[in-house]
């Protein structure tokens, strides 16, 4: 007997799936629609006993939540996938004296919906390449998705044990914590702070936190973050080049500025050394001198100021090393020192403003030279240790540089000569610099030094093959 009676008609008409059982799990009453879903016949199930018909196994959920509802004889709901016929259901079971009533909907179609919608939203938090992560509103970690990992080098279950209070420098804390709060309040937030990788490396971020808001209330905080190491750096070297450029143009400026008094001074020390025969010669030649070394820094003031102004070519480094040391030969024959050329050949070419690679290398030996005052060897030895950089080392067996001036050279106006100008590594450097290239200095007092110069070698796309 089953307990609908007279409603079953009603019942039938209903297009979701309905049945009843009674207390040994025997079917009374099955709708049309439940007949549908199952793909049986209503009459044929009659008096069955469910799980001969469902197996427990493959209906174990179901199993469970209909014996609560006999046993306990309370209402129950749940969703479930349903294996077998591959569907989706919401199912309320309602218990009575003598049996279950079961209602079945499919939700298959909503459910898809909804889980395509979730694996859209995971993709965003998936593959953004940006770190991001939720927290709860103690700032313990709910997920994180790879990047995150990527950016801090924990891995996700790590994070999910910690909050992000030990991953902020204790400098930085009190500031991210009353941030974290206000947007645990709904006020999104934007500010840069600093991370501790696990590596212990203090990496710069750029995090925005904003309310996650679910029925109007705040339950936690989302966080988006952004290494910009990178950024700062790029921002550091820029303004550097910047205050180089403008040095180099504001020296320039005074320079020629200079240049136009000294003519005339020059010429009216030279006249009145003719004209006045008996004046003290050597007050002529202090003079001569000073004017000399005043036209030497304001040559090379101009010089740093150009730079910027050449046309690159593609070029071969040989010739260059080449032509500089046929330049330099015979002030190297007066100074009693030998050039010694090695490594020129089969070489990639470089893209290079030449004259400002011959101004490098005049630079390279001129110093050289002065650091060996009795004499010695100048070696230019070149190689190129890959298919894309030329290195250059340019050595000398001179009295040597102590370690701890290493890092001064190249400062403008550093200087340990009595007539230098302190201002021919500056412009060296600069010139490796436009050119991509590094510059390193390696010496021993009293052996020598080592100019180390590295550059990239001409693509492939110039057309150039090894000279
Ligand atoms: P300057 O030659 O006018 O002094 P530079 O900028 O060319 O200016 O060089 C700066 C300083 O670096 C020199 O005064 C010298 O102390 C040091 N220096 C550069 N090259 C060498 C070298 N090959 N050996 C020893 N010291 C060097
Ligand atoms: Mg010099």
């Amino acid at each position: 007997m089953n307990h609908y009676n007279g409603q079953n008609e009603v019942l039938d008409r209903i297009t979701d799936a309905i049945f009843a059982l009674n207390n040994n799990w025997e079917f009374t009453y099955m709708n049309d629609g439940a007949a549908r879903l199952f793909r049986r016949r209503s009459y044929e199930m009659m008096g069955k006993y469910i799980w001969s018909e469902f197996p427990k196994e493959a209906y174990s959920i179901f199993y469970e939540h209909y014996r609560k509802a006999m046993q306990e004889q309370i209402r129950v709901e749940f969703e479930a996938y349903c294996h077998p016929i591959s569907i989706w259901l919401e199912v309320k079971v309602f218990p009575s004296s003598d049996g279950l009533s079961v209602y079945l909907q499919d939700i298959t179609q909503k459910k898809g919906l909804s889980l395509l919608k979730e694996q859209h939203y995971a993709s965003l938090f998936k593959y953004n390449p940006d770190a991001v992560f939720a927290f709860d509103l103690e700032g313990n970690y709910l997920s994180v998705n790879p990047a995150m990992e990527q950016l801090l080098g924990y891995r996700a279950e790590e994070f999910l044990q910690m909050s992000y209070i030990p991953l902020i420098p204790p400098e930085e804390l009190e500031k991210t914590k009353s941030l974290f709060k206000l947007a645990a309040k709904g006020i999104t937030q934007h500010y840069e702070t600093k991370a501790i990788h696990k590596n212990g490396k203090v990496i710069d971020v750029k995090v925005t936190n904003m309310p996650i808001i679910v029925n109007n209330e705040s339950m936690g905080v989302f966080g988006v973050a952004k290494n910009i190491m990178q950024e700062n750096q790029n921002k550091t070297k820029l303004l550097e080049a910047e205050k180089l450029t403008a040095v180099g143009q504001l020296a320039a400026s005074i320079a020629h500025e200079i240049r136009n008094p000294l003519t005339s001074l020059k010429g009216f020390v030279h006249l009145i050394e003719q004209a006045v025969p008996g004046v003290n010669e050597k007050y002529f030649t202090i003079m001569k001198d000073e004017l000399r070394r005043i036209e030497l820094i304001t040559s090379e003031l101009l010089y740093l100021a150009k730079p910027q102004a050449q046309e690159f070519k593609v070029e071969q480094i040989c010739q260059i090393v080449q032509d500089v040391s046929l330049l330099m030969s015979s002030q190297a024959l007066m100074n009693n020192v030998e050039i010694r050329l090695s490594g020129l050949d089969g070489l990639p070419a470089i893209r290079c403003v030449a004259a400002q690679l011959k101004q490098v290398f005049i630079n390279l030996i001129k110093n050289a030279m002065e650091a060996m005052p009795s004499g010695g060897v100048i070696g230019i030895h070149a190689s190129s240790p890959s298919p894309e950089t030329l290195m250059i080392q340019v050595s000398d067996t001179g009295k040597g540089i102590p370690q701890e001036l290493i890092a001064k050279i190249g400062a403008p106006f550093y200087t340990t000569k009595e007539n230098g100008t302190g201002l021919g590594m500056m412009a060296t450097q600069q010139i490796i610099h436009s050119h991509g290239g590094t510059l390193d200095i390696t010496s021993q007092v009293g052996e020598g030094t080592a100019i180390h110069i590295c550059l990239p070698a001409a693509s492939l796309q110039d057309g150039v093959v090894a000279g």
